[in-house]
């Protein structure tokens, strides 16, 4: 109980640090990225709020919300979670008019901003504290449920690979590349002025949503999406900023995939069928656990309902450590 309160409490503490602190780095104009998005000229809370409250973060959270009922109440499958990903990689991934800043700059901007004393849009801000919160709230509740270029890759991976076998990463080894590509960026925003994802969008694959179609970026893409045939979101694991920050918070969210040790009974159907190499961490209990991208697949086949999308360990299972 006593550890509940001290975690809630540091979430808390957290969110209102971003919401109180990101503001005062937003430049005074909306500014614009071409993403239509939300937002006012003013750099105070309110402008952010009634950014939130724009249609694309509306519609964002419900699809969140409704990936976070369909996981707590265990009535997900691959069926309705690809259907899902389709209704998502078109909503917010085709439809100019919903298009929201690009996720990869909502998170290098701000660090640039800071590394290099700019400024940033409100715009941007907005789409942080909204990816935040989503993935404070449940674990890659945005990367798993509102990202298009996620969406698209997780709809490929879920095509029958030529050679008949999917490929795990090893997560030591993705995560490391993520991290040094991250670094490297940083680097080059102190050496440069301009980063990693920037330098000719080479590394940004939202520039696509906007019809951006570079040779080098067009070339990324496509290596990436061939790559989603055998990797499960190989973008995520192994570039996007994104998905290195959500991972961090998620050793925070409220909600993630837990393990009921009782109800286990070891036939790991779950790592067989999960397209991830998060799963075999969470059951064995692992304290390096790779990204989970609340797809939900693992959840469906435990033939024991030991997996729950849930927000704490059971009490009995607690109990049991106990002894
Ligand atoms: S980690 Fe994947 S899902 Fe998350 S923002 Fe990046 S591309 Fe999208
Ligand atoms: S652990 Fe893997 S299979 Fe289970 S919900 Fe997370 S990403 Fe999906």
């Amino acid at each position: 109980m006593k550890q509940n309160i001290i975690y809630l409490s540091v979430i808390c503490i957290a969110l209102s640090m971003i919401l109180i602190c990101v503001p005062v780095m937003a430049e005074g104009e909306g500014g614009g990225d071409g993403s239509g998005m939300g937002g006012g000229g003013n750099t105070d809370i309110a402008s952010v709020s009634s950014g939130l409250l724009s249609l694309q973060y509306i519609l964002g959270g419900l699809v969140a919300l409704a990936g976070l009922i369909l996981l707590k109440t265990t009535k997900i499958n691959w069926n309705i979670r690809i259907l899902l990903m389709c209704a998502v990689f078109i909503l917010f991934g085709v439809l100019v008019v919903m298009h929201q800043p690009s996720p990869l700059r909502t998170v290098v901007d701000p660090v640039t901003a800071l590394i290099i004393g700019s400024t940033i849009t409100i715009k941007k801000i907005t789409a942080l504290i909204f990816i935040g919160s989503l993935s404070v709230i449940g674990a890659k509740l945005f990367c798993g449920w509102v990202c298009p270029f996620g969406a698209l890759q997780e709809i490929i991976n879920r095509i029958p690979a030529p050679t008949g076998k999917k490929i795990k990463l090893p997560f030591n080894i993705s995560n490391s590349i993520r991290i040094s590509i991250f670094s490297i960026s940083l680097i080059m925003v102190l050496a440069t002025g301009s980063d990693l994802y920037t330098y000719h969008n080479i590394l940004n694959p939202f520039e696509l949503f906007d019809w951006h179609f570079e040779l080098v970026l067009s070339v990324l893409v496509g290596t990436i999406l061939i790559a989603s045939l055998f990797v499960y979101r190989p973008f995520c694991y192994l570039v996007c900023p994104v998905g290195l920050l959500s991972w961090l918070l998620e050793h925070i969210s409220i909600f993630r995939v837990r393990i009921i040790q009782d109800l286990c009974n070891n036939c790991n159907k779950c790592i067989r069928v999960a397209p991830c190499p998060s799963v075999k961490a969470i059951v064995n209990g692992d304290t390096l656990q790779p990204d989970c991208f609340a797809c939900g697949v693992c959840i469906d086949a435990c033939p024991t309902d030991a997996l729950k999308f849930g927000i704490r360990k059971p009490r009995y299972k607690q109990n049991k450590s106990d002894k």
